[in-house]
Protein backbone atom coordinates (compact mmCIF):
# COMPACT_ATOMS: atom_id res chain seq x y z
CA UNK A 1 0.00 0.00 0.00
CA UNK A 2 1.81 3.17 -0.81
CA UNK A 3 2.09 5.35 2.09
CA UNK A 4 4.25 8.23 1.24
CA UNK A 5 7.13 8.75 3.59
CA UNK A 6 5.93 11.31 6.34
CA UNK A 7 6.39 10.25 10.06
CA UNK A 8 2.90 9.78 10.83
CA UNK A 9 1.03 9.23 14.14
CA UNK A 10 -2.02 8.94 13.43
CA UNK A 11 -1.39 7.22 9.91
CA UNK A 12 0.34 4.65 12.25
CA UNK A 13 -2.36 4.28 14.67
CA UNK A 14 -5.01 4.09 11.61
CA UNK A 15 -3.16 1.12 9.99
CA UNK A 16 -2.60 -0.58 13.25
CA UNK A 17 -6.87 -0.13 13.87
CA UNK A 18 -7.44 -3.52 11.46
CA UNK A 19 -4.30 -5.25 13.36
CA UNK A 20 -6.01 -4.30 16.35
CA UNK A 21 -9.32 -5.92 15.63
CA UNK A 22 -7.87 -8.68 14.63
CA UNK A 23 -6.06 -9.25 17.52
CA UNK A 24 -8.95 -8.50 19.40
CA UNK A 25 -11.20 -11.16 17.62
CA UNK A 26 -8.34 -13.66 17.91
CA UNK A 27 -7.57 -13.01 21.84
CA UNK A 28 -11.11 -13.59 22.02
CA UNK A 29 -11.56 -16.38 20.53
CA UNK A 30 -8.33 -18.11 22.47
CA UNK A 31 -9.22 -17.40 25.28
CA UNK A 32 -12.12 -19.45 24.98
CA UNK A 33 -9.48 -21.97 24.00
CA UNK A 34 -7.73 -22.23 27.13
CA UNK A 35 -10.72 -22.83 28.94
CA UNK A 36 -11.28 -25.90 26.13
CA UNK A 37 -7.85 -27.12 26.94
CA UNK A 38 -7.75 -26.89 30.98
CA UNK A 39 -6.65 -30.28 32.14
CA UNK A 40 -4.59 -31.22 29.35
CA UNK A 41 -1.48 -29.72 29.99
CA UNK A 42 0.92 -31.24 27.27
CA UNK A 43 2.29 -27.67 27.79
CA UNK A 44 3.63 -29.20 31.31
CA UNK A 45 5.15 -32.05 29.89
CA UNK A 46 7.25 -30.66 27.38
CA UNK A 47 8.47 -27.49 28.57
CA UNK A 48 11.01 -27.34 25.90
CA UNK A 49 8.57 -27.89 22.89
CA UNK A 50 7.24 -24.97 20.62
CA UNK A 51 4.91 -22.25 22.60
CA UNK A 52 1.27 -23.41 21.25
CA UNK A 53 -0.39 -21.04 18.68
CA UNK A 54 -1.71 -17.74 19.32
CA UNK A 55 -4.36 -17.84 16.98
CA UNK A 56 -6.37 -21.08 18.57
CA UNK A 57 -10.27 -20.86 18.86
CA UNK A 58 -12.85 -23.56 20.83
CA UNK A 59 -15.06 -25.40 18.77
CA UNK A 60 -13.49 -26.70 15.19
CA UNK A 61 -14.82 -26.52 11.95
CA UNK A 62 -16.47 -29.99 9.95
CA UNK A 63 -17.70 -30.50 6.82
CA UNK A 64 -21.27 -29.02 6.74
CA UNK A 65 -20.86 -27.29 9.98
CA UNK A 66 -18.63 -24.13 9.46
CA UNK A 67 -17.48 -22.37 12.76
CA UNK A 68 -16.03 -19.09 12.37
CA UNK A 69 -13.34 -17.04 14.64
CA UNK A 70 -15.29 -13.74 13.78
CA UNK A 71 -18.51 -12.12 13.18
CA UNK A 72 -17.65 -10.96 9.51
CA UNK A 73 -17.31 -14.83 9.17
CA UNK A 74 -13.90 -14.39 6.79
CA UNK A 75 -12.11 -16.82 9.22
CA UNK A 76 -12.13 -20.74 10.23
CA UNK A 77 -11.60 -22.41 13.16
CA UNK A 78 -9.82 -25.61 12.09
CA UNK A 79 -8.82 -28.05 14.01
CA UNK A 80 -4.72 -28.74 13.32
CA UNK A 81 -2.48 -31.78 12.53
CA UNK A 82 -1.18 -30.70 15.95
CA UNK A 83 -4.14 -30.93 17.63
CA UNK A 84 -4.49 -27.49 18.15
CA UNK A 85 -7.90 -26.06 16.83
CA UNK A 86 -6.69 -22.66 15.05
CA UNK A 87 -7.97 -19.93 13.09
CA UNK A 88 -7.66 -19.91 9.02
CA UNK A 89 -8.58 -18.00 6.16
CA UNK A 90 -11.10 -19.71 4.19
CA UNK A 91 -9.58 -21.24 1.33
CA UNK A 92 -10.78 -20.24 -2.13
CA UNK A 93 -9.74 -22.72 -3.54
CA UNK A 94 -9.50 -26.54 -2.42
CA UNK A 95 -6.32 -26.91 -4.64
CA UNK A 96 -3.82 -25.90 -1.67
CA UNK A 97 -0.44 -27.51 -0.90
CA UNK A 98 -1.20 -30.82 1.07
CA UNK A 99 0.47 -32.05 3.86
CA UNK A 100 0.88 -33.89 6.73
CA UNK A 101 2.40 -31.78 9.61
CA UNK A 102 2.16 -27.91 9.46
CA UNK A 103 6.20 -28.12 9.11
CA UNK A 104 4.91 -29.25 5.62
CA UNK A 105 3.42 -25.63 4.95
CA UNK A 106 5.98 -23.61 6.53
CA UNK A 107 7.19 -22.87 2.92
CA UNK A 108 3.95 -20.94 2.10
CA UNK A 109 5.00 -17.78 4.72
CA UNK A 110 4.58 -17.44 8.71
CA UNK A 111 1.14 -18.79 10.06
CA UNK A 112 0.26 -21.57 7.70
CA UNK A 113 -0.71 -24.81 9.24
CA UNK A 114 -2.52 -28.15 8.25
CA UNK A 115 -5.19 -28.94 8.71
CA UNK A 116 -6.78 -32.19 10.02
CA UNK A 117 -8.86 -34.71 7.57
CA UNK A 118 -12.76 -33.57 6.81
CA UNK A 119 -12.60 -30.07 8.10
CA UNK A 120 -13.72 -28.76 5.25
CA UNK A 121 -15.91 -30.00 2.12
CA UNK A 122 -13.47 -30.39 -0.87
CA UNK A 123 -13.94 -33.17 -3.31
CA UNK A 124 -11.12 -32.62 -5.63
CA UNK A 125 -8.24 -33.47 -3.82
CA UNK A 126 -10.64 -35.21 -1.51
CA UNK A 127 -11.64 -34.34 1.81
CA UNK A 128 -9.65 -36.64 3.54
CA UNK A 129 -6.71 -35.09 2.27
CA UNK A 130 -5.03 -32.24 5.20
CA UNK A 131 -4.24 -29.75 3.36
CA UNK A 132 -2.74 -26.30 4.13
CA UNK A 133 -4.52 -23.22 5.86
CA UNK A 134 -3.83 -20.11 5.82
CA UNK A 135 -3.52 -17.75 8.73
CA UNK A 136 -6.26 -15.20 8.98
CA UNK A 137 -4.02 -12.71 9.25
CA UNK A 138 -5.85 -8.96 9.69
CA UNK A 139 -9.25 -9.88 10.08
CA UNK A 140 -11.05 -7.35 7.18
CA UNK A 141 -14.06 -6.39 9.04
CA UNK A 142 -15.28 -4.82 5.39
CA UNK A 143 -14.08 -8.12 3.14
CA UNK A 144 -15.73 -5.86 -0.05
CA UNK A 145 -14.23 -2.91 0.63
CA UNK A 146 -13.35 -1.53 -3.22
CA UNK A 147 -10.28 -0.54 -4.00
CA UNK A 148 -8.62 -2.01 -0.63
CA UNK A 149 -5.29 -1.68 -2.00
CA UNK A 150 -4.67 1.57 -3.91
CA UNK A 151 -6.01 4.39 -1.69
CA UNK A 152 -5.71 7.95 -2.53
CA UNK A 153 -2.38 9.62 -1.52
CA UNK A 154 -0.69 12.73 -1.35
CA UNK A 155 1.12 12.33 -4.42
CA UNK A 156 -1.88 11.26 -6.50
CA UNK A 157 -4.10 14.11 -5.20
CA UNK A 158 -1.87 16.59 -5.70
CA UNK A 159 -1.37 15.45 -9.62
CA UNK A 160 -5.01 15.17 -9.94
CA UNK A 161 -5.66 17.96 -8.26
CA UNK A 162 -2.88 19.81 -10.84
CA UNK A 163 -4.04 18.16 -13.84
CA UNK A 164 -7.97 19.11 -13.14
CA UNK A 165 -6.53 23.15 -12.68
CA UNK A 166 -4.53 22.32 -16.10
CA UNK A 167 -7.92 21.88 -17.43
CA UNK A 168 -7.93 18.20 -17.54
CA UNK A 169 -11.46 16.26 -17.42
CA UNK A 170 -10.31 13.05 -16.52
CA UNK A 171 -7.91 11.70 -13.63
CA UNK A 172 -7.01 8.89 -11.31
CA UNK A 173 -7.66 9.87 -7.82
CA UNK A 174 -5.29 7.13 -6.49
CA UNK A 175 -2.03 5.66 -7.90
CA UNK A 176 -3.43 2.97 -9.34
CA UNK A 177 -6.76 4.09 -10.75
CA UNK A 178 -9.01 2.57 -8.74
CA UNK A 179 -10.22 5.35 -7.56
CA UNK A 180 -10.94 7.57 -10.81
CA UNK A 181 -12.80 11.19 -11.69
CA UNK A 182 -14.20 12.70 -14.65
CA UNK A 183 -16.17 15.57 -15.57
CA UNK A 184 -18.02 17.05 -18.18
CA UNK A 185 -17.06 20.49 -18.60
CA UNK A 186 -19.64 22.86 -21.39
CA UNK A 187 -18.32 26.35 -22.10
CA UNK A 188 -16.09 26.49 -18.94
CA UNK A 189 -18.61 25.44 -16.71
CA UNK A 190 -18.83 21.72 -14.72
CA UNK A 191 -21.64 20.19 -15.42
CA UNK A 192 -21.21 16.95 -14.74
CA UNK A 193 -19.11 14.86 -12.67
CA UNK A 194 -18.59 10.88 -11.89
CA UNK A 195 -16.43 8.78 -9.42
CA UNK A 196 -15.77 5.32 -9.95
CA UNK A 197 -14.01 2.80 -7.63
CA UNK A 198 -12.97 0.13 -9.33
CA UNK A 199 -14.83 0.71 -12.84
CA UNK A 200 -17.81 1.39 -10.80
CA UNK A 201 -19.91 4.93 -10.18
CA UNK A 202 -19.79 5.10 -6.37
CA UNK A 203 -20.58 9.06 -7.00
CA UNK A 204 -21.63 11.66 -9.04
CA UNK A 205 -22.92 15.39 -9.10
CA UNK A 206 -24.63 16.98 -11.95
CA UNK A 207 -24.79 21.44 -12.15
CA UNK A 208 -26.51 23.55 -13.48
CA UNK A 209 -25.81 27.37 -12.28
CA UNK A 210 -28.79 27.22 -9.84
CA UNK A 211 -28.90 23.84 -8.87
CA UNK A 212 -26.27 20.76 -7.80
CA UNK A 213 -27.82 16.80 -7.35
CA UNK A 214 -25.02 14.59 -6.14
CA UNK A 215 -25.65 10.71 -5.65
CA UNK A 216 -23.55 8.06 -3.77
CA UNK A 217 -23.26 4.50 -3.85
CA UNK A 218 -20.32 3.12 -1.46
CA UNK A 219 -21.12 -0.64 -1.62
CA UNK A 220 -21.46 -0.48 -5.62
CA UNK A 221 -24.77 -2.41 -5.54
CA UNK A 222 -26.40 0.35 -7.82
CA UNK A 223 -28.55 1.73 -5.19
CA UNK A 224 -27.48 5.10 -4.12
CA UNK A 225 -27.80 5.55 -0.24
CA UNK A 226 -26.78 9.33 -0.80
CA UNK A 227 -28.98 11.83 -2.27
CA UNK A 228 -27.97 15.72 -2.18
CA UNK A 229 -29.76 18.48 -4.05
CA UNK A 230 -28.18 21.85 -3.39
CA UNK A 231 -30.38 25.08 -4.73
CA UNK A 232 -28.78 28.36 -5.52
CA UNK A 233 -30.05 31.97 -6.45
CA UNK A 234 -29.42 33.51 -9.75
CA UNK A 235 -26.32 35.34 -8.29
CA UNK A 236 -25.04 31.72 -7.68
CA UNK A 237 -25.54 31.96 -3.95
CA UNK A 238 -27.15 28.81 -1.90
CA UNK A 239 -30.45 28.94 -0.97
CA UNK A 240 -31.00 25.52 0.37
CA UNK A 241 -28.63 21.41 0.82
CA UNK A 242 -30.88 18.80 1.05
CA UNK A 243 -28.91 15.25 1.71
CA UNK A 244 -31.30 12.49 2.10
CA UNK A 245 -29.25 9.17 3.24
CA UNK A 246 -31.14 5.23 2.71
CA UNK A 247 -30.83 2.53 4.48
CA UNK A 248 -28.98 -0.05 2.30
CA UNK A 249 -30.90 -2.43 3.28
CA UNK A 250 -34.57 -1.72 3.61
CA UNK A 251 -33.69 1.53 0.73
CA UNK A 252 -36.06 3.55 3.27
CA UNK A 253 -35.13 6.77 3.56
CA UNK A 254 -33.10 6.81 7.17
CA UNK A 255 -32.04 10.32 7.82
CA UNK A 256 -32.16 13.88 6.06
CA UNK A 257 -30.29 17.09 6.89
CA UNK A 258 -31.94 20.31 5.17
CA UNK A 259 -29.51 23.60 5.71
CA UNK A 260 -31.45 26.79 4.46
CA UNK A 261 -29.45 29.32 4.27
CA UNK A 262 -30.60 32.64 5.90
CA UNK A 263 -27.55 34.57 6.10
CA UNK A 264 -24.11 35.70 5.23
CA UNK A 265 -23.02 33.33 8.76
CA UNK A 266 -26.25 31.82 9.29
CA UNK A 267 -28.62 28.35 8.91
CA UNK A 268 -31.41 27.19 9.48
CA UNK A 269 -31.16 23.46 9.84
CA UNK A 270 -33.72 20.52 10.39
CA UNK A 271 -32.38 16.82 11.13
CA UNK A 272 -35.47 14.23 9.96
CA UNK A 273 -34.73 10.43 11.03
CA UNK A 274 -36.89 7.05 10.58
CA UNK A 275 -35.64 5.57 13.98
CA UNK A 276 -37.30 2.33 13.44
CA UNK A 277 -37.96 2.12 9.82
CA UNK A 278 -40.73 3.89 9.65
CA UNK A 279 -41.41 7.84 8.16
CA UNK A 280 -38.87 10.57 9.13
CA UNK A 281 -39.80 12.37 11.73
CA UNK A 282 -37.98 15.79 12.76
CA UNK A 283 -35.52 14.92 15.81
CA UNK A 284 -33.95 18.36 15.58
CA UNK A 285 -34.07 21.88 14.18
CA UNK A 286 -31.97 24.89 15.08
CA UNK A 287 -30.16 28.07 13.84
CA UNK A 288 -26.54 27.70 13.40
CA UNK A 289 -23.94 29.63 11.90
CA UNK A 290 -22.59 28.41 8.60
CA UNK A 291 -18.67 28.51 9.35
CA UNK A 292 -17.86 25.34 10.51
CA UNK A 293 -15.28 25.54 13.29
CA UNK A 294 -13.87 22.72 14.79
CA UNK A 295 -14.02 24.34 18.42
CA UNK A 296 -12.25 22.74 20.84
CA UNK A 297 -11.70 19.00 19.74
CA UNK A 298 -8.63 17.32 21.90
CA UNK A 299 -6.31 16.92 19.28
CA UNK A 300 -6.65 20.57 18.49
CA UNK A 301 -5.46 21.88 21.59
CA UNK A 302 -2.15 22.38 21.19
CA UNK A 303 0.67 24.46 21.18
CA UNK A 304 0.23 28.02 19.36
CA UNK A 305 2.15 28.54 16.27
CA UNK A 306 3.10 31.87 14.79
CA UNK A 307 2.84 35.50 15.30
CA UNK A 308 -0.50 37.34 14.21
CA UNK A 309 -1.08 39.08 10.84
CA UNK A 310 -3.31 42.21 10.42
CA UNK A 311 -6.47 41.55 8.90
CA UNK A 312 -6.70 43.42 5.52
CA UNK A 313 -8.88 42.87 2.58
CA UNK A 314 -12.27 42.18 1.45
CA UNK A 315 -14.46 39.38 3.35
CA UNK A 316 -14.64 36.10 1.40
CA UNK A 317 -17.61 33.19 2.51
CA UNK A 318 -19.37 33.53 5.48
CA UNK A 319 -18.20 37.34 6.03
CA UNK A 320 -14.84 36.17 6.60
CA UNK A 321 -12.06 39.03 6.43
CA UNK A 322 -8.78 37.26 4.95
CA UNK A 323 -5.58 38.74 6.30
CA UNK A 324 -3.20 40.23 3.54
CA UNK A 325 -0.79 36.98 3.24
CA UNK A 326 -0.02 34.36 5.67
CA UNK A 327 2.90 34.32 8.33
CA UNK A 328 5.78 33.21 5.94
CA UNK A 329 5.66 29.18 5.52
CA UNK A 330 2.43 28.79 7.25
CA UNK A 331 0.24 28.40 4.53
CA UNK A 332 2.80 25.93 2.38
CA UNK A 333 2.80 23.78 5.72
CA UNK A 334 -1.13 23.99 6.57
CA UNK A 335 -1.40 22.81 2.29
CA UNK A 336 1.12 20.30 2.91
CA UNK A 337 -0.56 19.35 6.41
CA UNK A 338 -3.66 19.28 4.52
CA UNK A 339 -2.88 16.95 1.43
CA UNK A 340 -1.68 14.82 4.19
CA UNK A 341 -5.15 14.90 5.92
CA UNK A 342 -7.02 13.71 3.07
CA UNK A 343 -4.96 11.28 2.19
CA UNK A 344 -4.90 9.39 5.38
CA UNK A 345 -8.44 10.19 6.04
CA UNK A 346 -9.40 9.13 2.71
CA UNK A 347 -7.59 5.84 3.51
CA UNK A 348 -9.28 5.18 6.88
CA UNK A 349 -13.20 6.29 5.74
CA UNK A 350 -12.29 3.72 2.70
CA UNK A 351 -11.08 1.03 4.86
CA UNK A 352 -14.52 1.62 6.82
CA UNK A 353 -16.73 1.34 3.97
CA UNK A 354 -17.16 4.71 3.17
CA UNK A 355 -15.28 4.33 -0.47
CA UNK A 356 -17.85 7.36 -1.76
CA UNK A 357 -17.04 9.98 1.05
CA UNK A 358 -13.15 8.23 0.35
CA UNK A 359 -13.16 9.47 -3.06
CA UNK A 360 -15.03 12.60 -2.38
CA UNK A 361 -12.41 13.98 0.16
CA UNK A 362 -9.86 13.83 -2.75
CA UNK A 363 -11.86 15.71 -5.09
CA UNK A 364 -13.03 18.14 -3.01
CA UNK A 365 -9.38 18.45 -2.07
CA UNK A 366 -9.11 19.84 -5.83
CA UNK A 367 -10.81 23.24 -4.96
CA UNK A 368 -9.78 24.31 -1.84
CA UNK A 369 -7.59 27.39 -0.58
CA UNK A 370 -5.32 28.12 2.06
CA UNK A 371 -6.49 31.34 3.60
CA UNK A 372 -5.09 32.76 6.91
CA UNK A 373 -7.79 35.09 8.83
CA UNK A 374 -6.68 36.01 12.39
CA UNK A 375 -10.45 37.77 12.44
CA UNK A 376 -11.91 34.23 12.25
CA UNK A 377 -14.31 34.48 15.65
CA UNK A 378 -12.61 33.18 18.57
CA UNK A 379 -15.17 30.06 19.08
CA UNK A 380 -14.27 29.51 15.44
CA UNK A 381 -11.07 28.37 17.30
CA UNK A 382 -7.76 27.03 14.43
CA UNK A 383 -9.73 26.71 11.22
CA UNK A 384 -13.40 27.15 9.61
CA UNK A 385 -15.40 26.13 6.40
CA UNK A 386 -18.06 27.96 5.16
CA UNK A 387 -20.79 25.56 4.72
CA UNK A 388 -23.05 23.89 3.58
CA UNK A 389 -22.86 23.86 -0.08
CA UNK A 390 -18.93 23.15 -0.55
CA UNK A 391 -19.02 21.20 -3.62
CA UNK A 392 -19.35 23.11 -6.05
CA UNK A 393 -16.68 22.34 -8.89
CA UNK A 394 -17.57 25.92 -10.67
CA UNK A 395 -16.00 27.73 -7.37
CA UNK A 396 -12.81 26.86 -4.65
CA UNK A 397 -13.58 27.33 -1.28
CA UNK A 398 -11.67 28.53 1.63
CA UNK A 399 -10.46 26.86 4.26
CA UNK A 400 -9.85 29.61 6.99
CA UNK A 401 -6.66 28.83 9.59
CA UNK A 402 -6.36 31.23 12.30
CA UNK A 403 -2.65 32.04 12.06
CA UNK A 404 -3.12 32.58 16.17
CA UNK A 405 -4.35 29.29 16.97
CA UNK A 406 -3.40 27.13 14.60
CA UNK A 407 -1.68 24.50 15.87
CA UNK A 408 2.32 23.86 15.75
CA UNK A 409 1.86 20.02 16.09
CA UNK A 410 2.01 18.14 13.03
CA UNK A 411 -1.00 15.67 13.69
CA UNK A 412 -2.91 18.25 15.60
CA UNK A 413 -2.85 20.65 12.10
CA UNK A 414 -4.29 16.98 10.31
CA UNK A 415 -7.01 16.18 12.41
CA UNK A 416 -7.81 19.91 12.80
CA UNK A 417 -8.15 20.39 8.52
CA UNK A 418 -9.50 16.51 8.31
CA UNK A 419 -12.47 17.47 10.53
CA UNK A 420 -13.03 20.62 7.75
CA UNK A 421 -12.51 18.61 4.94
CA UNK A 422 -15.15 16.07 6.92
CA UNK A 423 -17.83 19.30 6.82
CA UNK A 424 -17.62 19.45 2.98
CA UNK A 425 -18.20 15.41 2.35
CA UNK A 426 -21.03 15.13 5.21
CA UNK A 427 -22.18 18.85 4.52
CA UNK A 428 -23.23 18.09 8.49
CA UNK A 429 -23.08 20.88 10.65
CA UNK A 430 -22.25 21.14 14.66
CA UNK A 431 -25.97 20.35 16.88
CA UNK A 432 -25.16 23.72 19.56
CA UNK A 433 -27.57 21.62 21.56
CA UNK A 434 -24.69 19.43 21.94
CA UNK A 435 -22.28 22.43 23.33
CA UNK A 436 -23.75 21.70 26.96
CA UNK A 437 -22.72 18.32 26.90
CA UNK A 438 -19.36 17.12 28.05
CA UNK A 439 -16.46 16.98 25.45
CA UNK A 440 -16.56 13.41 25.25
CA UNK A 441 -19.86 13.44 24.41
CA UNK A 442 -20.45 15.68 22.13
CA UNK A 443 -18.16 14.28 20.10
CA UNK A 444 -19.44 11.20 20.37
CA UNK A 445 -22.87 12.05 19.27
CA UNK A 446 -21.52 14.55 16.52
CA UNK A 447 -20.73 12.96 12.99
CA UNK A 448 -17.71 15.40 11.97
CA UNK A 449 -16.12 14.93 15.45
CA UNK A 450 -16.96 11.16 15.46
CA UNK A 451 -15.22 10.43 12.32
CA UNK A 452 -12.26 13.16 12.46
CA UNK A 453 -12.06 10.70 16.23
CA UNK A 454 -12.57 7.36 14.39
CA UNK A 455 -9.49 7.83 12.03
CA UNK A 456 -7.19 10.28 13.82
CA UNK A 457 -7.82 9.48 17.67
CA UNK A 458 -6.14 6.55 18.72
CA UNK A 459 -8.45 6.48 21.72
CA UNK A 460 -11.59 6.38 19.39
CA UNK A 461 -14.75 4.85 20.91
CA UNK A 462 -17.17 2.33 20.04
CA UNK A 463 -19.83 5.40 19.43
CA UNK A 464 -17.61 7.36 17.39
CA UNK A 465 -17.10 4.65 14.77
CA UNK A 466 -21.30 4.18 15.40
CA UNK A 467 -21.78 7.85 14.79
CA UNK A 468 -19.45 8.01 11.80
CA UNK A 469 -20.73 5.28 10.10
CA UNK A 470 -24.07 5.04 10.95
CA UNK A 471 -23.88 1.56 12.61
CA UNK A 472 -24.34 -0.24 15.59
CA UNK A 473 -21.59 0.22 17.87
CA UNK A 474 -22.05 -3.74 18.95
CA UNK A 475 -21.14 -4.86 15.71
CA UNK A 476 -18.05 -5.15 13.30
CA UNK A 477 -15.91 -3.11 12.81
CA UNK A 478 -17.01 -0.41 15.61
CA UNK A 479 -17.60 -3.23 18.34
CA UNK A 480 -13.55 -3.51 18.39
CA UNK A 481 -12.76 0.22 19.60
CA UNK A 482 -12.65 1.38 23.44
CA UNK A 483 -16.14 1.95 25.29
CA UNK A 484 -18.14 4.57 25.14
CA UNK A 485 -17.80 7.68 26.95
CA UNK A 486 -22.03 8.14 26.41
CA UNK A 487 -23.12 5.42 28.46
CA UNK A 488 -26.58 6.63 30.32
CA UNK A 489 -29.49 7.88 28.57
CA UNK A 490 -29.02 11.77 28.15
CA UNK A 491 -31.63 14.02 26.41
CA UNK A 492 -31.62 17.08 24.35
CA UNK A 493 -34.69 19.29 24.75
CA UNK A 494 -36.29 19.90 21.43
CA UNK A 495 -38.16 23.14 22.52
CA UNK A 496 -36.32 25.83 20.60
CA UNK A 497 -35.80 28.14 23.50
CA UNK A 498 -34.50 25.16 25.61
CA UNK A 499 -32.64 23.79 23.18
CA UNK A 500 -30.00 21.95 25.69
CA UNK A 501 -28.33 19.03 26.78
CA UNK A 502 -29.64 17.13 30.02
CA UNK A 503 -27.16 14.40 31.48
CA UNK A 504 -30.02 12.49 32.07
CA UNK A 505 -33.25 11.62 29.79
CA UNK A 506 -35.42 11.08 32.92
CA UNK A 507 -34.19 14.92 33.72
CA UNK A 508 -35.43 16.19 30.15
CA UNK A 509 -38.33 14.76 30.04
CA UNK A 510 -39.19 16.11 32.98
CA UNK A 511 -38.10 19.83 32.46
CA UNK A 512 -38.24 20.00 28.45
CA UNK A 513 -42.24 20.30 28.23
CA UNK A 514 -42.39 22.47 31.52
CA UNK A 515 -43.82 26.18 31.03
CA UNK A 516 -46.13 27.36 28.47
CA UNK A 517 -43.13 28.06 25.98
CA UNK A 518 -42.07 24.66 25.51
CA UNK A 519 -45.15 22.75 26.47
CA UNK A 520 -45.88 19.73 24.29
CA UNK A 521 -41.99 19.54 23.25
CA UNK A 522 -39.98 16.02 23.83
CA UNK A 523 -36.84 15.12 24.47
CA UNK A 524 -34.20 13.32 21.92
CA UNK A 525 -32.31 10.65 23.22
CA UNK A 526 -28.71 11.17 23.08
CA UNK A 527 -27.41 7.06 23.73
CA UNK A 528 -25.46 4.34 21.10
CA UNK A 529 -28.22 1.38 21.89
CA UNK A 530 -26.92 -1.79 20.44
CA UNK A 531 -29.18 -1.71 17.42
CA UNK A 532 -30.59 -4.83 15.49
ZN1 LIG B 1 -16.69 21.52 12.65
Amino acid sequence: MPRGDFDSLTRALATTQSRREAVRVLAGAAAGAVLAYLGVGCGKDDPAGPAPPQDQCPTPSTCGDRQYCNEAQTCLCVKSAEGYNRCGAIPTTCHVQLCQTSADCAGLGEGFFCDTPNSGCCTDPPADLPRCIAPCGDVDNNPGTVCDGDPLSTGSIQAAAAAIAGGATEVDLSPGGCYHYRRTVVNGFVAAEVITADGKRVAGWDHTPTQSNGTRDSDLDGFSEWLALITRDAAGQTQKVTVTEYDPTTRTPARRRTQTITGANEMHVLVEAAPDGGALEKVAEYDAPRLQEVGLDPLAAAARAVTPAVAQGTPGPCGVVPDASCPPGLADAARQALEQAAAEGSDCLAAHGLAAEAASLGVNYFMVDIVCASSLPAESGPAAVCGPDVSNPNERFPIYINPNSFPSDPAARRSVLFHEMLHTVFTEDHDPALNAAPPDIRRENDRVRACNSMCMNPNATKCDCATCLQKSKCEPPCDSFQGCATKNEAGICLCPSRMNYYPSFTQCTVDCPSGLACFGFQCRKVSNPCMG
